[in-house]
């Protein structure tokens, strides 16, 4: 597969999407094309805003990115979609949706929308995501919009690539905030109750109340202090000062340093990820290890040996070789 550098920096869109299918393919050959495309456009990348969206099925995660990309694209910046559904390499199904998402975003020149990959682990989902995140800076994107669901690991994988992360949460009763996971309070950066309009403008300010009290209880780990606020993605209210927020969050990190140690230990993280990676396929494609590995398990599962010796045995010999 031929890419040209050329035309994907210059913003072409079949060239920028034909460069992430290429990451997405588990042929050897492709993965070497693909890395070493990587590392032709590594000068040209870094430039955007990178904006975790996280957030229960429901709670208007597409009607919000339509809402907020089609506000980004009038304030002149170019906005990339793209998704990491932890569901898709498990069952198959899709937890993003399958639906026909923001329908008018997807129409826009300064638009480009990518659904998440969907073979492999969650691990190697985010791995291509960051990958295809790297591709569209390349392309001249100013803001990068990461969607995930709040589920499990998921949030976390998306929390670990981006410069500022949003979770999304319904207008509800106090007591359903109980169940709300506190590492997802350590996560975010700001928590917007959406759909605050008609009958739910006053239940969104109390949820609103009980967030912040919520985040007084975790300790700010930078200089940036969480936010609570509200919109309606349908009414196209309170997107402006979402906007004005992460702005804001922005120029600040950027001066004191702190986007850049962000992004420095996020790239040690994926380092080490990578790395742990590569050993694993190395070690699932060493034809002795396999043999070694199979009988092993048999003798594990007969109680002829312990799994730990069994475990130590292979990765002796694997690096011995
Ligand atoms: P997702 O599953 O998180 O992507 O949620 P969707 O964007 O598909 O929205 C789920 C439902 O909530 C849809 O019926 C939307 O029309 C509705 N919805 C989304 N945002 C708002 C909002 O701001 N106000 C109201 N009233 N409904 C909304």
């Amino acid at each position: 597969m031929s890419i040209s550098i050329d035309k994907l920096v210059n913003g072409d869109r079949r060239t920028l999407a034909k460069a992430i299918t290429l990451t997405e393919s588990k042929l050897d050959k492709h993965r070497l094309e693909a890395q070493s495309l990587l590392e032709k456009i590594v000068s040209h990348t870094g430039g955007s805003l990178r904006i975790g969206i996280s957030g229960v099925p429901g709670v208007g995660k597409s009607t919000f990115i339509e809402t907020f990309g089609l506000y980004l694209i009038s304030q002149g910046k170019k906005v990339a979609v793209l998704a990491v559904d932890p569901s898709s390499p498990i069952s198959g199904g899709s937890l993003l949706g399958d639906k026909t998402r923001m329908e008018i975003l997807s129409q826009q020149n300064e638009a480009f929308i990518r659904p998440s990959p969907t073979s492999g682990s969650l691990g190697g989902v985010a791995q291509k995501t960051r990958e295809a995140m790297l591709l569209c800076e390349a392309a001249g994107y100013d803001i990068i919009l990461v969607e995930t669901v709040g589920v499990g690991q998921s949030e976390y994988e998306v929390a670990s690539m981006v410069d500022f992360f949003m979770v999304l949460m319904l207008p509800n009763a106090g007591d359903e905030l109980q169940g709300i996971k506190k590492g997802i309070l350590e996560l975010a950066d700001s928590i917007v109750v959406n759909k605050a309009d008609s009958d739910s403008v006053n239940l969104a300010k109390m949820t609103m109340g009980h967030y912040k009290n919520a985040l007084r209880l975790v300790h700010p780990t930078s200089f940036w202090i969480p936010r609570v606020l509200s919109c309606s993605s349908i009414e196209k209210r309170g997107i402006d000062d979402i906007w004005k927020m992460i702005s804001e969050y922005h120029s600040e990190a950027k001066k004191n340093g702190e986007l850049l140690t962000k992004r420095a230990v996020q790239n040690k993280k994926w380092m080490e990820k990578l790395i742990f990676e590569m050993i694993e396929l190395r070690l699932k494609s060493n034809k002795e290890i396999q043999k070694k590995w199979h009988k092993f398990e048999d003798d594990v599962s007969k109680g002829l040996a312990t799994p730990f010796n069994a475990a130590k045995d292979i990765v002796e010999s694997y690096f011995q070789n």
